[in-house]
């Protein structure tokens, strides 16, 4: 069957009428955004669902494939788009109906004639396109009520558009609608994950990651390039705030005992992360913590870190299993780059026995005993700041604008 056309079904985007029209042009340029660099095809939004028509040549599978991932979708069909010429039509809704590839499918075909000059009546065509699909297959029966397929047939002035598929889109909210967050990345599985979920939500995210050169080698700053790479591919240009941490680590190593060295780390890049957020008008931190992981996430670590900032922090992934963070890194396509072996800055000065709950009152007096604001504003003066988009398509998206 040759389609021409998606149909894309708006999310829960139709529950927010005040702010519709918003939410649909921000989802247009993210489904723009999501076919880059393809070519070909003509995206038309409309006030309760979106088109895309394709020329002849431009590949649906790989179209339909990346809509798929962009927020707010709910669902998207491959449609066929004929004339108004009755074999065209005809063809048409028995092609779609030989794809279903069930044994022993029901089905009806639903006609929606919005073009009353149109020669054939709904239920005349209704009957005719059923007729048709028995005479043509083998494993369809009709059934009007509940059928396990419908054949959707509309007519329309300028042609008629006929589709049964419906392919699950990716849910939530258009990324852009939200306000913006920052996203503490890590070359981790879990904090590509976070940032993934916040913006399912509609938020945009800059990332912000600390390393500690010499410590950490350039493959790991690469690393996190490439998660950053891959959460731009279908939510945007992402831009990444990195940190140089080497002195305040070797400080806190210095003057903090060991087994508290984790907690006061995480406390200064928090610190930081708070400054930069204010920079850029993020309105929370995003971290891929996970209740009870490790040392530094059990209750009274988090209690302990958190206590240096007021600024909300979004933990997506608070509850979830680690088998279903895995699992979403791997449907997101981070997993494989995560697990590269380049140890990040907290890995290589992760004291043997971090206290899992370190007492905010001591963690304060030895942070007291040393001045690290100068470093804290060193850092953040020398943070380098990359803006990341997909490969190659800079000035492609430039146009999108
Ligand atoms: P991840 O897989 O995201 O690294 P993790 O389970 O290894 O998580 P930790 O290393 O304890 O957990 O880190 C907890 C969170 O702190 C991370 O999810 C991330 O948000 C943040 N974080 C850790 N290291 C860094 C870093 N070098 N730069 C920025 N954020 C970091
Ligand atoms: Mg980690």
């Amino acid at each position: 069957m040759k389609y021409n056309r998606v149909l894309v079904r708006y999310g829960e985007l139709t529950l927010k009428t005040g702010n519709r029209h918003h939410f649909i042009s921000q989802l247009k340029g993210n489904v723009k955004y999501a076919l880059i660099p393809l070519s070909g095809y003509h995206v038309i939004a409309e006030r309760d669902r979106m088109f895309i028509d394709l020329e002849p040549e431009t590949d649906i599978e790989d179209v339909m494939k990346r809509v798929s991932k962009v927020f707010g979708i709910q669902s998207i069909s491959p449609v066929v788009r004929t004339t108004q010429k009755i074999d065209e039509i005809i063809e048409a809704a028995v092609g779609t109906a030989k794809e279903i590839d069930e044994a022993d499918a029901t089905f009806k075909v639903d006609v929606k004639r919005s073009d009353k000059q149109f020669p054939h009546d709904t239920f005349e065509l209704q009957s005719m396109l059923g007729g048709e699909i028995l005479k043509n297959t083998e494993h369809l029966t009709v059934q009007v009520k509940k059928p396990d397929f419908t054949i959707h047939v509309e007519v329309r002035k300028e042609g008629v558009y006929i589709y049964s598929r419906v392919i699950k889109g990716a849910g939530g909210l258009p990324v852009g609608t939200g306000g913006k967050t920052l996203l503490m990345l890590s070359g981790g599985i879990d904090s590509p994950v976070a940032g993934i979920e916040v913006m399912k939500r509609g938020v945009t995210i800059e990332a912000i990651h600390f390393h500690s050169p010499p410590f950490t080698s350039e493959e790991a700053k690469q690393k996190v390039i490439d998660l950053t790479r891959i959460m731009a591919e279908t939510t945007g240009v992402i831009k990444l705030h990195l940190v140089p941490f080497t002195d305040i680590q070797k400080t806190i190593h210095k003057v903090i005992p060991e087994n508290m060295t984790m907690t006061s780390t995480r406390r200064m890049m928090l610190k930081i992360a708070e400054q930069v957020a204010h920079q850029i008008d993020a309105k929370a931190i995003v971290n891929g913590e996970n209740l009870g992981q490790v040392a530094s996430q059990t209750l009274g670590s988090m209690y302990t870190i958190n206590a240096v900032t007021s600024m909300p922090i979004l933990r997506p992934l608070l509850t979830l299993d680690k088998e279903d963070i895995i699992l979403k890194a791997k449907a997101i396509g981070t997993f494989e780059t995560s697990i590269k072996p380049f140890e990040d800055c907290c890995t290589i000065f992760t004291p043997k026995n971090p206290k899992t709950n370190p007492r905010l009152d001591k963690m304060e007096k030895f942070e007291n005993n040393y001045d690290f604001e100068p470093l804290i504003a060193e850092a953040i003066n020398n943070i380098e700041v990359l803006t990341i988009n997909k490969e190659k398509m800079s000035t492609q998206f430039n146009d999108l604008l």
